[in-house]
């Protein structure tokens, strides 16, 4: 698409224009039909393998988007008005906004400092806190495996199901990766997949949800179209939602299913090369696995800058506003008045962001905390302060199947000549 080494970009198999030729030659141009059949029956088979035991017996319905997928687990779980749901506040927005599409309110809880993910501590103190407060248990807790790192999903389970609260994976970004040999987004009731243009694997847009058994899948299926009854007319009882993938989209995600394995095994080998050449870098640390158990997929890198270190250019940080949104939301802008909020990454980190650019490497700050953000500055958050202080000092690096070692050497390089000696 162009010669700057990107974040994450999707990688074509060459099978998907197969898939969607058959879909046009027997014109399935909707949403629904073999493709989309197809996929999901690959998505199952991947995600129930686990190494060493008996294969799970999850269902994954396909969807539109990942976003879809929260919307609608939120749905299955009994998540209405007035009722509080638990998330992870460290991640992207989509873990969150859909709990106040449905009028309940996200408690925010803040991350340990080794996986970067939910701290289960803080979880169960919110969850009696919560009762104490409200009266009433939270309905649902949502972990986030952060750059595909694994949550600590062993304890989160022991605390969900002493409350009984059912949790809901986010794995959109850790497709690939595994807790123990088994794949997130099975430990709990319902597990959220996104195939977005940037993810570890792609349909252009879209998402799934994987599903206890046979009858939850069917469940979601029917709010994914639009909540209809059996009747030779439309009868609507229960609002539904238009959220079923297109058999256009599930073609180009059996495509990239013929490659998932090799996407993420390169990864993995690129978290390694820069493991390795950054290793007696001072003041720069990668994040990496705190234990055996925590398989990330590594769907991006990420470092952390200590804050005392010395990146050329820090003085120019912040000097300008920045125009366009972050991401490449592809077109969208929306014009802001000032170069900076009340908490952002330190100087050196958009420093090294600038002169990274400059290098033609995209490199992003972390998820902005959503604890941390204006929209959501009324809602009750437990806090340690983890998430807040990774924001300040860590940077996102290239991953995705187009960075190859020389790439790798380039921006570990660029790194290097950045810094102040
Ligand atoms: C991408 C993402 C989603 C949503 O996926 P879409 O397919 O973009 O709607 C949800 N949660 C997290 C953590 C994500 O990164």
């Amino acid at each position: 698409m162009n010669d700057r080494i990107l974040l994450c970009l999707a990688h074509m198999s060459g099978k998907e224009q197969e898939f969607i030729k058959e879909a046009f030659d027997s014109n399935w141009v909707v949403p629904m039909g073999p493709n989309v059949t197809g996929f999901e029956h690959d998505l199952e088979k991947f995600v129930n393998r686990r190494d060493g035991m008996e294969p799970l017996d999850k269902k994954v319905v396909c969807l539109s988007a990942g976003t879809a997928a929260v919307h609608l687990a939120l749905i299955a779980c009994g998540v209405g008005a007035g009722d509080e749901v638990l998330v992870q506040s460290f991640t992207f927005c989509a873990s969150s906004h859909p709990i106040t599409y449905l009028g309940a309110t996200p408690v925010f809880i803040d991350s340990e400092k080794d996986s970067w993910n939910m701290d289960p501590e803080l979880l169960e103190e919110a969850i009696r806190d919560r009762i104490a407060k409200t009266g009433k248990k939270p309905k649902a807790i949502i972990p986030v495996a952060l750059y595909g790192m694994p949550y600590q999903i062993d304890k989160i389970m022991e605390i969900a199901n002493r409350y009984e609260i059912p949790v809901i994976e986010d794995g959109a970004e850790g497709f690939g990766s595994n807790y123990n040999g088994q794949a997130l987004g099975t430990f709990g009731e319902y597990g959220v997949l996104s195939f977005n243009g940037n993810k570890m694997i792609t349909t252009s847009g879209g998402g799934a949800l994987i599903c206890p058994d046979a009858d939850k899948a069917r469940e979601i299926l029917w709010y994914a179209t639009q909540a209809r009854e059996s009747y030779p007319y439309y009868q609507h009882e229960a609002i539904g939602y238009n959220y079923r993938m297109s058999n256009i989209c599930a073609g180009i995600g059996r495509g990239q299913m013929t490659i998932v394995d090799e996407h993420i095994a390169h990864h993995r080998h690129v978290q390694a090369l820069y493991e390795e050449l950054l290793r007696d870098v001072p003041g720069i640390t990668m994040h990496t696995a705190p234990s055996p158990e925590f398989e990330s997929n590594y769907w991006l890198c990420t470092a952390t800058l200590d804050e005392k270190l010395k990146v050329k250019g820090e003085e120019l940080a912040y000097k300008q506003v920045i125009t366009g949104a972050v991401g490449g939301a592809a077109g969208v802008t929306h014009a802001t008045s000032s170069a900076t909020t009340d908490c952002q990454p330190n100087d050196n980190v958009e420093a090294l962001r600038m002169a990274l650019d400059a290098a033609g490497i995209e490199s992003r700050p972390l998820w902005k905390p959503m604890h941390k953000q204006p929209v959501y500055k009324d809602a009750p958050a437990y806090v340690n302060g983890v998430s807040e202080s990774l924001f300040k000092v860590g940077i996102c690096l290239p991953a995705g199947p187009w960075v190859t070692d020389d790439n790798v050497r380039y921006i570990a390089d660029s790194i290097k000549e950045g810094i102040v000696n």
